[in-house]
């Protein structure tokens, strides 16, 4: 917009100057063709913007979520029921998968974000704390809020640990891919969780997940997996 109101003051300040400034359409035409300029630098700054917004560390809202208190937003994706709406809402993952059984590198350049943690989670049986962890681009946000909740809740240091979350791996006892590959899976604790036991997760950072539209591996009919949370049901 700038180079239209300078082109506009220029018309004005040039109009009745006399023939050496030019007839009367020269001004006129340096407006004119101010007009999609400024209508290009909008545009562009505009997608810039909508890319940034799925960038992970970066939010869509400003300010905080109020998702973490446990409304729901517009933005939330709504959480997938059974394999089939998990391939809808997330991707078809056996079209990034190749003729020799590895998984192409695109889906995660395409799919897999990584989200900053609200402080740092000892990686599990390892020295090293983890800062971030992955996650399915469509739910950067979510997983941020339910992580920031637990964290607001005095929460953080009940997780204990973090076992890992996108993961191109088959399900543990099945054939079928783990919903770690799509980066809505992930275990925190693995050390005091063990797979079909009861597990010690404590039962606020349970709500606060579900709160937020995830579900617990502690709630399978089957075999229990309360390391395990993921943001899908029914599968
Ligand atoms: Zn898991």
């Amino acid at each position: 917009m700038i180079g239209v109101v300078l082109s506009a003051i220029g018309a004005v300040v040039t109009w009745n100057k006399g023939p050496e400034f030019g007839s009367h359409w020269y001004p006129l035409l340096l407006v004119v063709m101010a007009m999609p300029c400024a209508w290009m630098g909008g545009k562009l700054f505009h997608e810039a913007g909508t890319k940034g917004a799925l960038a992970c560390g970066e939010s869509r809202r400003n300010g905080p979520s109020p998702v973490g208190k446990g409304k729901k937003t517009m933005a939330d994706i709504p959480v997938p029921n059974g394999r089939a709406a998990v391939i809808d809402t997330f991707g078809d993952i056996t079209a990034f998968i190749r003729s020799d059984g590895t998984l192409s590198p695109k889906w995660e350049e395409t799919k897999i974000r990584r989200v900053t943690l609200p402080r740092p989670l000892p990686f599990s049986d390892t020295a090293t704390d983890v800062t971030r962890v992955t996650c399915h681009v469509l739910i950067v946000d979510t997983l941020r809020s339910a992580l920031r909740a637990i964290d607001d809740a005095g929460k953080w240091p009940a997780l204990h640990s973090y076992g890992g979350g996108f993961n191109f791996r088959p399900k543990r006892g099945s054939g079928e891919i783990s919903l770690h590959a799509w980066g809505i899976a992930w275990d925190f604790d693995p050390e005091h969780t063990p797979l079909g036991g009861k597990g010690n997760m404590d039962p606020a950072i349970v709500e606060i997940f579900e709160a937020n539209g995830f579900f617990w591996g502690g709630h399978f009919k089957g075999r229990k997996d309360p390391m395990h949370l993921q943001y899908a049901t029914g599968t």
